[in-house]
């Protein structure tokens, strides 16, 4: 358990989850390997479905982040931004409610002090009972942020929103909205950028995030990111070759989207058979460097994030995170 001053990395990884099967279910696992089987399938390599969910299940054992902590040392990452989304309402096969997961979330954060933040998941379908969770979590969890799945069935302008994204304005903390494809069995067409249009006009006080601009509606994200003040994009899922082939998807963000409006984001778990956090680090900084000079890059590997997440909506429960490390550590 650091201190965030004892890491000089100073970089921000503003995507990842907590790598548990306890807030991620079977069924969304099995969603994802089903294009694996397609695939395998296709090429006549026999495909083991239910083998293949084994074994990712078995992968995600990291419940108090213990060995994300450990890589992200590593890496030189002083912290991260822990997404916890709701599948609860519409994946029925998870291990906990969302009101416990909450709870572990917020012992992660004591865990490990000062190296997360946490944006917190409601299914609005849940309604008063998810309102009451989610500030419970801004108040006594000290959580930093809305997460919203809109896989799971609705709309970031869904009016079932609109309670939640006032009380992210009182609170003063950003919402993130994963965008685009996803397990297979959720919906993709309610992940587009468009529909985040009307609330950020309507919401003008609340900071909106769109994941995955790298690899999902790039040109719109981007678009999104430079006429909307307050919405910003991360690049996670960017290591994904099929979808972000050569890291055109990602240099062309980089290239088009503000550089004030984008984040880096590794997505851990996701990624992690591929390579540690460090080497997911390196893959972005050898785009990134090619697009980016030296104060914009500064941008997106930390200050965007400490502007978005740094606390300052009331009795703020965290510790602040600015000035306790320099740029200057940042891996070469
Ligand atoms: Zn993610």
């Amino acid at each position: 358990m650091g201190e965030p001053g004892q890491v000089r990395g100073g970089v921000v990884d503003a995507h990842c989850h907590a790598a548990s099967r306890r807030f991620i279910p079977r069924s969304f696992v099995d969603g994802g390997i089903r294009n694996i089987v397609a695939m395998h399938e296709a090429l006549g390599v026999p495909a083991h479905r239910e083998r293949l969910v084994d074994r990712a299940m078995e992968n995600l054992e990291d419940h108090d982040c213990d060995e994300l902590v450990r890589q992200m040392d590593e890496a030189g990452i002083e912290w991260t931004v822990l997404l916890l989304p709701d599948f609860t309402y519409c994946l029925r096969d998870c291990e906990l409610t969302i009101a416990e997961m909450f709870e572990l979330h917020g012992r992660i954060l004591e865990r490990h002090a000062g190296r997360f933040q946490v944006m917190a998941g409601v299914d609005p379908r849940w309604g008063q009972d998810a309102l009451v969770l989610f500030e419970r979590g801004l108040k006594e969890y000290g959580f930093r942020g809305l997460k919203l799945y809109p896989p799971c069935g609705y709309r970031a302008d869904d009016r079932l929103l609109y309670p939640f994204y006032e009380l992210c304005a009182e609170w003063n903390v950003p919402v993130l909205l994963h965008m685009g494809p996803t397990a297979s069995n959720l919906s993709f067409e309610d992940a587009r950028p468009g529909f985040v249009d009307e609330p950020a006009r309507l919401f003008p006080a609340v900071n909106f995030i769109l994941a995955h601009a790298a690899t999902a509606y790039v040109d719109e994200c981007a678009m999104l990111c430079a006429f909307r003040p307050n919405v910003y994009a991360d690049v996670s899922g960017f290591q994904e070759g099929s979808r972000n082939p050569g890291g055109q998807g990602l240099s062309h963000l980089l290239r088009f989207g503000p550089a004030h409006k984008l984040l880096f984001g590794t997505d851990w778990p996701v990624f992690r058979e591929d390579a540690r956090q460090a080497g997911h680090l390196e893959l972005f900084l050898g785009t990134a460097r090619e697009v980016l000079a030296g104060p914009s890059l500064k941008l997106v590997m930390r200050e965007n994030a400490v502007r978005l997440f740094l606390p300052r909506g009331p009795r703020p429960s965290r510790p602040d995170l600015t000035g306790s490390a320099g740029w200057a550590g940042l891996p070469k």
